[in-house]
Order: structure tokens, then C-alpha cells, then sequence
């Protein structure tokens, strides 16, 4: 069997959602310049207003001459672009079970792409690659690697685009509890250049969340790599009462000793990190630095399903759990693959979540704080004819 074609189809229809959507956007290490603090996105708000809102989403096909293809999307134009300019030509003719070999030599040939859009194009593809050999061994991909390693997976309801005022924080708290998870996960807006104000707003938060959902959820805070050591080391001290679960990607992402220096110095608050990283060898340096609590690569941006193994092996041998960022039904397969101790749980983004579900017949439907386990063959990879409304096959020169 070969790969016959590698293929771009945009589809486009209307969400008809009703629900808060891109109240509130997280803070970012760019807000340090006041012109870019003043913007409030990026958000999950599609241009042109709603509800209903008008939705497009790309998806990649990779074609054999079997004709069975393999899926995966939504992908973003730029990755798009990587894929058709640099390693489609690679793909064309070869053999689509051999993954890892496809893997390899579309690493080594993206010898500047070990990070970033370079290495989300190549999760993208191996992603479309997983999905087709599932479809053509019939079979959900978390079976070809192992799983299924239990029946359903614990979600963790993540709260991106939702108002931090204290007092709506709070309802919305209560609403995702009382719809049965049993941890739930905020955004800061404030970072060290806003002074005692902003260590206030960001307490209050902390405060209303936890005063909201009681003693026994988990709360989760995510900084998106804004703040410094000592404003980390503070905020830990002053967060102390209300016991968040983590503090999350504290500083740059780069910074990997003042990681370490965190993690060394705050006691009773995991650090987490690793969603901006990329490979197994980007996960290694965390690891051996001793950086984080827990772990968070993206399937769809770290490397795709081979690489996230490979990282979840590396994990476990130093007892870390990978909690993976956001990723939809990678994450699923992945997790579902995996011991319960390696990956214990998953994120569900609630509004980009449901974003990624539009045009998805599989769509992710947490419950009572569960996903439950896909049933279709690949990566639960299939277009909801019913929600599209138009559909064109695209090119990217
Ligand atoms: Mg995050």
C-alpha cells in the first residue's frame, strides 16, 4: 500500500451556541507592553459575530491508493502550508504503516522545525497517519497502543474565555460542578508589572474559585508563562489557604532552571509545565532539570501519538503524571492508552472544545466529570456531513 495524495478540504457552517464565549482572554508575556495588554484576543470568538456563528475549520487527508484515508483536524492554515511546501513530498509513494520510519525522516528533514509550527505540521500528519491505520485495521487507535487502560477518562473542566470577575467566576465554578467534574482549571489576567493590584485581582480569583466549589474539587491556575520567580514564590505563599492543585507554566518556557527554582522553593502547590515543548528531547531537559510536577504536551503540537509514547515513557521512569494540553481525541486515544498513573486525566477546554467538536461526528460530550471512550475505528476521525453547509478542497502553494 502507498500514500496516493496529501489533501487539504475546508469546511464551513453555522454553530448555533448560545453559551458565555470569549469573555475573558489569559494573560500573555507580551502584556508586559501596554499596546498589547489594552487587545483582548485571542479568543474562541469567530469573526462576524453571533450566535449563531459562522464557523470554517480545515482538515488534512491522507490519501492511498487502497482508498482509505486518514483524517485529523481542525489544523491551522500555517501548519497547512508546512505540510503541502515540506513534507508531503515526502510522504507521496511510501508505505502509511510504516509511521515511525515516515516520523524519522520527516524530522530529520526539518532540521530548523524541531520547535513550533515545523513540529505541529508533523504531529498533524502523523496524527492523519494514526487515524488511517486505525481505519484500516478497524480498530480505535488507544488499541494499537496498548489500551484501552480503563473504560472512561476523568476530565478537568478548563475555564479559558470565561469572565475572572470574582463573583461570575464563582457561578460558573459551581455550574461545572454541579454538572459532576471534579476539577476545574482558571486563567490569570495579571503579571508582575501590575504591582500589588494585580496580586490582589489574581487572589481574588483564586479565592472566589475555591470558596465556590467547596473543599473537595481541585482548582488549577494556568499563568501562560507571565510571571517571574519571586511573584511565583509570592502568589504560591498567598495561595496557600485556598490549596490549588497547580500553578501552571509559571515563566517563559525556555527558562527551565527558574523552573527548578520554583519547584525547590514552593511547597503544596505542584508546578506544571511542558505545553509549550516539543519531542522527547524537549520533555528530557524538563525531566532531568527536575522543572515541573506534572506535564502538559500537546499531541497535536509535541510530535503527534509517536512522539507522545515516547514522552509518556520517559515520564513515567521519573514518576512524572503527563496531564496533556487541551488536544480533543489525540488526547482521548492517548490517555486511554496509557497507565492511569501515567496519564491520570484530561483537559476539556469548554468553549474552544466545543469549537473543535462543529464539525466532528465524533464530538467529545464530557459527563459527570468523564469522557468516555471512542468506539470508532482511528482516531474517531469523521466529518458531520449534517453540519456542513459547504466544502471545497484547498491548495497551499
Ligand atoms: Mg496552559
Amino acid at each position: 500500500m502507498k500514500i496516493s495524495g496529501v489533501r487539504f478540504v475546508r469546511v464551513r457552517g453555522t454553530w448555533d451556541y448560545q453559551g458565555p464565549l470569549g469573555e475573558e482572554r489569559l494573560v500573555r508575556p507580551v502584556d508586559i507592553y501596554p499596546e498589547f495588554r489594552a487587545q483582548a484576543g485571542p479568543g474562541p470568538r469567530p469573526a462576524g459575530g453571533g450566535p449563531p456563528y459562522h464557523m470554517q475549520a480545515l482538515f488534512l487527508y491522507i490519501d492511498t491508493n487502497a482508498g482509505v484515508s486518514g483524517v485529523f483536524g481542525p489544523i491551522g492554515d500555517e501548519n497547512a502550508r508546512i505540510i503541502a511546501g515540506q513534507l508531503a513530498p515526502i510522504l507521496i509513494g511510501e508505505d502509511p504503516h510504516a509511521i515511525e520510519r515516515l516520523w524519522d525522516k520527516m524530522y530529520r528533514h526539518a532540521i530548523h522545525g524541531r520547535k513550533g509550527p515545523t513540529m505541529m505540521a508533523i504531529s498533524n500528519v502523523d496524527l492523519a497517519l494514526w487515524d488511517l491505520k486505525g481505519k484500516l485495521l478497524n480498530v480505535p487507535v488507544y488499541q494499537l497502543l496498548g489500551g484501552p487502560s480503563r473504560d472512561k477518562i476523568r476530565v478537568y473542566a478548563s475555564m479559558l474565555g470565561y469572565s475572572i470577575a470574582p463573583e461570575l467566576a464563582a457561578q460558573r465554578a459551581r455550574e461545572v460542578v454541579a454538572q459532576g467534574y471534579t476539577a476545574t482549571k482558571w486563567f490569570f489576567r495579571h503579571d508582575p508589572t501590575e504591582g500589588e493590584e494585580g496580586v490582589r485581582q489574581n487572589l481574588a480569583l483564586i479565592r472566589a474559585v475555591r470558596e465556590a466549589v467547596g473543599p473537595d474539587v481541585e482548582i488549577m491556575f494556568d499563568a501562560w508563562s507571565s510571571w517571574d520567580v519571586p511573584y511565583t514564590i509570592r502568589m504560591a505563599e498567598l495561595a496557600k489557604p485556598y490549596r490549588p492543585w497547580w500553578f501552571e507554566e509559571p515563566v517563559l518556557a525556555d527558562m527551565i532552571p527558574q523552573y527548578a527554582e520554583i519547584r525547590r522553593n514552593v511547597r503544596g502547590i505542584a508546578i506544571a509545565g511542558g505545553e509549550h515543548e516539543y519531542t522527547r528531547w524537549g520533555i528530557k531537559a524538563l525531566l532531568d532539570a527536575g522543572a515541573v510536577d506534572i506535564l502538559q504536551p500537546d499531541p497535536t503540537w509535541a510530535g503527534g501519538l509517536s512522539e507522545m509514547v515516547k514522552i509518556c515513557a520517559l515520564a513515567s521512569a521519573y514518576g512524572i503524571p503527563v496531564i496533556p494540553h487541551h488536544g480533543g481525541l489525540a488526547s482521548t486515544h492517548l490517555i486511554a492508552s496509557q497507565a492511569i498513573t501515567t496519564c491520570p486525566m484530561q483537559e476539556w477546554l469548554l468553549q474552544y472544545g466545543l469549537t473543535g467538536n462543529v464539525f466532528l461526528k465524533h464530538k467529545i460530550q464530557p459527563a459527570n466529570g468523564y469522557i468516555a471512550l471512542p468506539t470508532a475505528p482511528g482516531l474517531s476521525m469523521e466529518l458531520d456531513e449534517a453540519a456542513i453547509e459547504s466544502q471545497e478542497e484547498v491548495t497551499f502553494g
